[in-house]
């Protein structure tokens, strides 16, 4: 297959940041290449208002209005809707129209919430790039409103102004935390939990919403145009756009395990080892790049904590548990930590229900011998940009000019075992995304326990 359905062509590499850095590029190239290709049945032709350019101003007149808007209560029914692919084309054309009508909105109330943030701070040159991010990406939107995408050539450039976006916000996460550590004289580090946790929640649904109808295009298109590359991928028949409706969890511990091995290797020149049990069989429907980014996230604490403490022969115990249908009886009910304070922002808003209550879901929970969590670094943990990696000695939650350092590496793509800070609080916000959570146990001088709680999608309805 030319491209896999979601499926990260490098292994974990631009996951450790996004999820979806490698897939927006190719997605853009291919789409490219298909526009610009006069023999392809859905060629392109230039439509005079949608090449019109919007400028500055016109998107600034657009963004109070768009942003009083209510934002759609989005459900996973509302992604799987439009049924297995592949589409019909009436079905894809549905799709993107559904997309367009959530994201110009979704976009404003970002813009919005920027602009919200004092003056000092969005002056920053790290945040501006990423209020300019989205005032391009609502600029490249808005001449499509009001419009109808009513054929094969509009989806196809819709799709590509999609692609564009993805690509354009997939470094957000370093140069926010860059911006935010060399504001923190000028905003607090609550205001700045609450400004993050609420922003990149809505990140995550404004990015499934647009790697959705991506997705959907990819794997329907090549049904009524066979002359369009790449070929639905029939290895994948389980795919429904970026829902994986077998997911099985114990792979995506091997492969994730694999890649944080290989970069503790780098590291500190050793491997640890894992072992997954309890019931590796188990699958469920989830996004896959989700659990690759908590997964992922969770092993380089497990890892590194397992190395640091000097217990490299002990191997991190990973345990799959499939939830019982509900009512979960008492013994296997786990306690989860409270969800995090600003959950409340979105209320039902944003949060994408579970298309039923008694969705499987699975509980993942990640056991390491690395000596656990000292109980005054515990109350800071899920803080951003908190880490404990750069300096042992640190005062809790400081933020140190060598984390600067480690922002660096990763916008450049360099994966780092640890040190942006984000990778519990960011982990949190895709597993509640979906109502599920994390609790983490510390057994100090022991080691540390990580419970995934995870709800899967519920059934799916195969639609047309
Ligand atoms: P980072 O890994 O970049 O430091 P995280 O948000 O992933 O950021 O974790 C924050 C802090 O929580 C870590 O720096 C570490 O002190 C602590 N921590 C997280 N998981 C573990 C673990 N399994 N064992 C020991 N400490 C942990
Ligand atoms: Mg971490």
């Amino acid at each position: 297959c030319t491209v896999r359905p979601l499926r990260l062509l490098t292994p974990l590499r631009a996951s450790t940041l996004s999820p979806f850095t490698t897939r927006a590029s190719s997605t853009l190239q291919h789409l490219k290449s298909a526009t610009a290709n006069p023999s392809s049945s859905t060629g392109h032709h230039p439509h005079p208002h949608r090449d019109r350019h919007i400028n500055r101003s016109e998107v600034d007149d657009e963004v109070p209005w768009l942003a009083k808007q209510p934002l759609h209560p989005l459900s996973l029914a509302d992604l799987v809707k439009h049924g297995r692919p592949p589409l019909s084309a009436e079905a894809l054309l549905a799709s993107a129209r559904f997309t367009l009508s959530l994201l110009p909105i979704r976009l404003a109330h970002r813009i919005q919430a920027l602009r919200n943030l004092p003056y000092i701070v969005v002056s920053n040159p790290n945040i501006r790039k990423i209020y300019n991010n989205y005032q391009h990406s609502l600029s490249t939107l808005l001449p499509w409103q009001g419009r109808t995408i009513s054929n094969l050539e509009d989806e196809i450039r819709f799709t590509e102004v999609l692609a564009e976006l993805v690509q354009t916000h997939t470094d957000t996460i370093p140069i926010l935390a860059r911006g935010f550590l060399e504001c923190r004289k000028y905003i607090s580090a609550a205001e700045v939990t609450r400004f993050l946790d609420e922003h990149l929640r809505a990140r995550i649904g404004t990015r499934l919403v647009a790697e959705q109808h991506i997705a959907l295009h990819f794997s329907s298109t090549p049904h009524f145009d066979p002359g369009a590359s790449p070929t639905p991928c029939p290895e994948h028949p389980s795919y429904i756009g970026v829902i994986d409706t077998a997911l099985r969890p114990a792979s995506t511990v091997d492969s994730c395990g694999g890649f944080v091995a290989d970069i503790c290797e780098l590291n500190y020149g050793v491997r640890p080892r894992w072992v997954v049990d309890g019931e590796p069989d188990t699958t469920f429907a989830f996004v896959p790049m989700h659990l690759e980014y908590i997964v992922t996230e969770l092993l380089k604490n497990a890892f590194r904590a397992t190395v640091e403490n000097g217990m490299n022969r002990e191997p991190v115990v990973i345990t799959i548990a499939p939830e019982p249908p509900n009512p979960v009886p008492p013994h296997r009910a786990v306690h989860l930590d409270p969800p995090s304070e600003t959950r409340g922002v979105f209320g039902n808003t944003d949060a994408i229900a579970p298309l039923d209550d008694n969705a499987p879901g699975v509980t993942i929970r990640i056991r390491d011998r690395g000596g656990g969590i000292n109980p005054d670094v515990l109350p800071h943990i899920w803080g951003y940009s908190f880490t404990t990696f750069i300096d042992q000695d640190e005062v809790p939650g400081a933020w140190g000019d060598d984390a600067l350092g480690v922002i660096s590496a990763a916008s450049n793509g360099a994966s780092s075992i640890a040190g942006l800070g984000y990778g519990l609080p960011l982990s949190r916000a895709y597993a509640e995304y979906f109502g599920g959570g994390i609790a983490v146990q510390s057994l100090y001088g022991w080691g540390t326990d990580v419970y995934l709680r995870l709800k899967g999608v519920g059934k799916i309805d195969e639609g047309k």
